[in-house]
């Protein structure tokens, strides 16, 4: 079975409230213009967004997903999100494990594992993000990271259907900065998670599960970062805020 695309828009801190609303509404026209072209299409707006969104969007195919989720069903975690939440606000994915959140809010392989176990659990769907930074690059340790990120971050998780879960690789120095991974640098890593997935899953979840790119996806390199084999998607931040740009990269995905 071929894989659909994904094309998700990570949002990050961006947006009120009426400018989500905005935003949604445009992209309902960006999807029927389409015209039953097979790709998918998911949004990721900050939490307090996230209702107002499902509101726009209804009636559409388009994704919710939240930014992050916390594990706990409920209780005295302040601040936190649970995935419970999270659908009743409409969403049915979730990002965890964001480079971000790893370097700004300790997020861990462990704590990655622990957030996409909850989101399965109550039917959602993980966006798991793994990628190396630059100076693991450079020192050659990029295959390690990952493999280290994938292995401990889906541990255990329990996942009988490839779109269940949905992997995203990022490199982190590639996030935000312009400097894209050319084709060939995300497809060697991405074919190298999908022989992983076949490991800790199995074979056919692994051929069926999205693997996407994200770092510095842009409409204009959109078509070549597609064209590879293993790359099935892209997780978009800049170029996702502006609804002529995400819209173009929907459109060459
Ligand atoms: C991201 O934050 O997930 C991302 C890929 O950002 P950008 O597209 O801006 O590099």
């Amino acid at each position: 079975m071929p894989r659909i695309p994904l094309i998700a828009g990570n949002w990050k801190m961006f947006k009120t409230i009426p400018e989500t609303v905005d935003f949604c509404l445009r992209l309902k026209d960006e999807i029927t213009a389409l015209q039953g072209k097979k790709v998918d299409v998911a949004v990721a707006p900050p939490f307090n967004s996230l209702a107002a969104a499902a509101q726009a969007l209804r009636g559409t195919q388009v994704f919710l997903a939240a930014q992050d989720v916390f594990w706990a069903e409920s209780g005295a975690y302040t601040g936190e999100v649970a995935p419970r939440m999270l659908k009743d606000a409409g969403c049915c994915m979730a990002i965890v494990g964001h480079s971000e959140r790893r370097q700004y809010f300790h997020e861990t392989d462990e704590s990655v594992n622990r957030k996409a176990a909850a989101l399965l659990k109550e039917g959602l769907i993980p966006i798991v993000c793994v990628g190396e930074t630059l100076a693991e690059r450079k020192e050659k340790l990029t295959f390690r990271v990952v493999e280290r990120q994938i292995r401990d971050g889906l541990k255990g998780l329990a996942v009988n259907d490839p779109l269940q879960l949905v992997i995203a690789y990022e490199p982190v120095w590639a996030i935000g900065t312009g400097q894209t991974a050319t084709p060939q640098q995300a497809q060697e890593v991405q074919a190298f998670i999908r022989k992983l997935l076949g490991e800790v899953f199995s074979p056919p979840i692994a051929r069926g599960m999205r693997i996407l790119y994200g770092g510095s996806v842009k409409p204009d390199n959109t078509a070549e970062l597609m064209a590879m084999e293993d790359v099935d998607g892209a997780l978009v931040g800049g170029a996702s805020l502006e609804i002529k740009s995400f819209g173009q990269i929907i459109q060459r995905a």
